[in-house]
Formats: structure tokens, C-alpha cells, sequence
């Protein structure tokens, strides 16, 4: 198994598998954002030796991502290909869930474990508003298909003050009564590309958890009030899901990291909040050994840094959130 030098199990990698969206979501990207043409990502055989070599590396768990990773040509095969590499115990994909309506069927018959889905208003107008071009019932849609497939579904929301941070976090949160679902609150997190707008959209995991305290009565911890992945995760009065915070900002987890990130350019990202990064696809593309790509792996794992740097004011400034997969 990979262990970090603070001892950390490094044994989540999370793949990009394109920068491009088919969504413009305000705190993520500009609307008018471009992208990187096809020759500059990953090949689908790139990413099957690179998959390969992190699965004999002891990485074990995989999340497809993006951009959106729906709109990459081959994803179901991606994933049965992933699901049947030796090392990897756990796939799961995050997306917004325009296309799942489609596609969630033929994912999860291809052994895709979990889906994660970005909805962050279930007012339709909001919705709007937030993603630039979305509609709210296509993810609707999506994610009725995601449960009807069987797939194990979290609901991830970022909340931006003045636009969702009120009777849309408890309408979200509200979703967990009835259902055993698995709601998210994420803390908005600045990224070179769009640091003023988000860093005056954060809402803090204190203030949201005022809200729902308002509005439900008492939360109940879970686990202890231990952290379950990056997410800390309470029951409202009675609920029959899980209300979760990831708190980057505020609450930062990076004492439990347990991950890496691959751009969908072939970067190996050390921290998501950090800079730092290891081509992979120059070894790829010049010829190098499984060994020697291996080799550059054990060493990004052995230079993973201890945290991010927020709280110093460090932002990363060379990718934006879409452009390293979320
Ligand atoms: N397109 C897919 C989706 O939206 O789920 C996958 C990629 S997206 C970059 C992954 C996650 O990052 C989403 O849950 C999104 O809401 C979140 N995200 C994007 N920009 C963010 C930011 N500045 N701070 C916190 N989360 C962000
Ligand atoms: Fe696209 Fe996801 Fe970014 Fe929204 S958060 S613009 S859906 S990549």
C-alpha cells in the first residue's frame, strides 16, 4: 500500500476524464471557458496502462470525474475496465447528472458502484441561475434513473451566499426525511481562475448547520461526529439519510487525505488545493516503462504535502476546479 510520509494511506485516485462540460456552473468556470483539444488528454489505452499501474501500486479506489465525465466517448467502457483491473476494489463516478437518465443503466451494468451528483437547488430557476445552462429536471431525471439502476447515490451542493444558502439547503437537506440519501454541503473553495467571486460566496458549515438547526431541530451526529471520506455527516430529527458538510475551508480534512488526482491531461495533482503536479503523460507519450511511470507515482505519493495552504492565503492559481477534477 502507498503510505505518504505523514503515514497516509494513499490509496484514492480521482481521473479526470475531460476538462470540458455541458454545464457552466458560476462558482466552477467562466461562461465562456475553452477548452483542451482531444490530442492533449489521455487516450482511452493511456488511461488503461495508467489504470493498471496504479492498481498494482495498491491504489484501490477509483472515481471517474471531470468537466463532466459523461460527455467523454467510451465511459461505460472505461469503467468496466476499471472495475476488472487487478488492484481496484471501488469505482464510482461524480457528475451533474444531465445524461445519467441515459446512461446510468448501462454504467451500473458495467459494475460502476456509485454515483455522486451535483445539485445544488431544487428551485428551477436557481438551479438556473447557479449551473448558467442547465435544466433542473434533466438531473431530476438522472438521478431518478441513478436509484432505479441501484446505485448507491450522494447528492453534493455548493452553496453560495445570497443565492442557495437558505431554504435551498433546507429543501436539499430536507430530501434525507423520507430517503436514505445522502445529502452534501460543500464549502466553496478559491481557485485561481474565480478567487474573488468564491471567496465572497463562502458559507461556513457553522452557519449552514444554524439553518438546518433552525428550521429541523437538533442534529445528530453520526459515526461520533467522526469524519466519514471528507465528510462529516448528521441525521435530521428522525431522518432516514444523512446530512453531510465538507468543509474544506473552515473544517479542513487534509490529516485524513488519503487521495490523488489525475488530470484529465495526464497530471498527477498532489492536492487539489496545491500546485504541485507530476506529468504523467510526457512519460507515456516518450516511451518510459510501466516501471519508471510507476516510480514517478511512489515519488508523488512520497511528496504529497501535509495540507493545503487556505488558511495562509496559498490559492492554487494554475488549474481551476474543472480543469483538475473535483
Ligand atoms: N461535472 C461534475 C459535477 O459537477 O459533479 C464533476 C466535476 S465538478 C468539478 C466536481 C465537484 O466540484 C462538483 O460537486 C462541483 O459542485 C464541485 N465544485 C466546483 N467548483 C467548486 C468550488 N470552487 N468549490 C467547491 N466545490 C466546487
Ligand atoms: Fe461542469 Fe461540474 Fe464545473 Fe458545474 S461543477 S461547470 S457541472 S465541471
Amino acid at each position: 500500500m502507498p503510505f505518504d510520509q505523514y503515514q497516509r494511506d494513499i490509496d484514492y485516485l480521482r481521473i479526470s476524464l475531460t476538462d470540458a462540460c455541458n454545464l457552466r456552473c458560476v462558482y466552477c468556470m467562466p461562461e465562456q471557458m475553452t477548452f483542451r483539444p482531444r490530442h492533449e488528454l489521455l487516450s482511452d489505452d493511456e488511461l488503461r496502462r495508467l489504470l493498471a499501474v496504479f492498481g498494482r501500486l495498491g491504489f484501490r479506489k477509483i472515481r471517474f470525474t471531470g468537466g463532466e465525465p459523461t460527455l467523454r466517448p467510451g465511459l461505460v467502457d472505461l469503467v468496466r475496465h476499471a472495475v476488472a483491473t487487478p488492484g481496484i476494489t471501488a469505482v464510482g463516478l461524480t457528475t451533474n447528472g444531465v445524461l445519467l437518465d441515459q446512461l446510468a443503466r448501462p454504467l451500473r451494468d458495467a459494475g460502476l458502484q456509485s454515483v455522486n451528483i451535483s445539485l445544488d437547488s431544487l428551485d428551477e430557476a436557481k438551479f438556473r441561475r447557479l449551473t448558467r445552462w442547465g435544466n433542473l429536471r434533466d438531473v431530476q431525471a438522472g438521478l431518478a434513473a441513478a436509484l432505479a439502476a441501484g446505485f448507491r447515490v450522494k447528492l453534493n451542493a455548493v452553496v453560495c451566499r445570497g443565492v442557495n444558502d437558505r431554504e435551498d439547503v433546507v429543501a436539499l437537506a430536507g430530501l434525507t426525511r423520507a430517503q436514505p440519501l445522502q445529502v452534501r454541503f460543500i464549502e466553496q473553495m478559491p481557485f485561481g481562475n474565480n478567487v474573488e467571486f468564491q471567496t465572497k460566496g463562502l458559507v461556513s458549515e457553522a452557519e449552514l448547520r444554524e439553518v438546518l438547526v433552525q428550521a429541523y431541530g437538533p442534529l445528530e451526529p453520526v459515526n461520533g461526529g467522526r469524519l466519514d471520506g471528507e465528510a462529516r455527516l448528521y441525521r435530521l430529527p428522525g431522518g432516514a439519510g444523512w446530512v453531510g458538510f465538507i468543509s474544506p475551508v473552515t473544517a479542513p480534512f487534509c490529516a485524513g487525505c488519503n487521495r490523488m488526482r489525475l488530470t484529465a491531461d495526464g497530471v498527477l495533482r498532489l492536492c487539489l488545493l496545491r500546485d504541485h503536479e507530476m506529468n504523467l503523460l510526457v512519460l507515456l507519450r516518450s516511451g518510459r516503462s510501466d516501471e519508471a511511470i510507476a516510480e514517478c507515482i511512489r515519488r508523488a505519493v512520497q511528496e504529497k504535502p501535509w495540507g493545503h495552504g487556505l488558511a495562509q492565503h496559498l490559492i492554487p492559481a494554475a488549474r481551476g476546479m474543472s480543469q483538475i477534477g473535483g
